[in-house]
């Protein structure tokens, strides 16, 4: 296993929906693994999807530590595999930012308190129960899954303009 390459928006594996996962088997377990390696590899991120890699699978990770949200957070890089809101209540706008656009960020409009149905990696069902910086990140990456981004959640000229630089960004690094 290695870390695989980070695609950057706009992109088409990023912008269309993933399939649903239906074998717990070794190709899903490789796959969380370079998932696991590419966050290693990109440093800090708090999350990473399937799409990013170029696998539109509905799976995503996300490492975020107790400590950095009042005890509430992941245990580790964990995996997240087909997952579904069962409640999101509240409001908060906080700012996001992507591995997939690279240096910009921009605000968006989350529930602030969700709960989360998913299936880990031997295919048990599981609920998280999440609030703020949790809550956030699962509702991003759950994103990923059905081809959004945090840009979707822009103004059409803001939107515009992050796509020119990132379009810059592709020809300067030549992806
Ligand atoms: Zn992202």
């Amino acid at each position: 296993m290695s870390p695989k390459e980070i695609r950057i928006w706009p992109d088409s594996t990023l912008t269309k929906p993933s399939e649903p996962i239906t074998h717990f088997d070794a190709a899903l377990r490789a796959l969380v693994r370079d998932l696991i390696d590419t966050m290693n590899h990109e440093g800090n991120a708090a999350g990473l999807a399937a799409p990013q890699i170029g696998v539109n699978k509905r799976v995503f990770m996300v490492d975020i530590p107790p400590e950095d949200n009042n005890g509430n957070g992941t245990n580790g890089k964990q995996a997240f595999i087909n997952p579904v809101f069962i409640k999101k209540e509240g409001k908060m706008e906080w700012q996001e930012a992507c591995l997939s656009v690279p240096g910009e960020a921009g605000y968006v409009t989350r529930a602030r308190h969700v709960v989360m149905r998913y299936m880990d990696l031997d295919g048990n069902q599981q609920e998280i129960d999440a609030v703020d910086y949790l809550a956030g990140c699962l509702q991003h990456e759950t994103d990923h899954l059905d081809g959004k981004l945090w840009v979707d959640h822009q103004s059409r000229l803001k939107r515009e303009l992050v796509r020119k630089k990132m379009l810059k960004f592709k020809t300067e690094h030549k992806r």
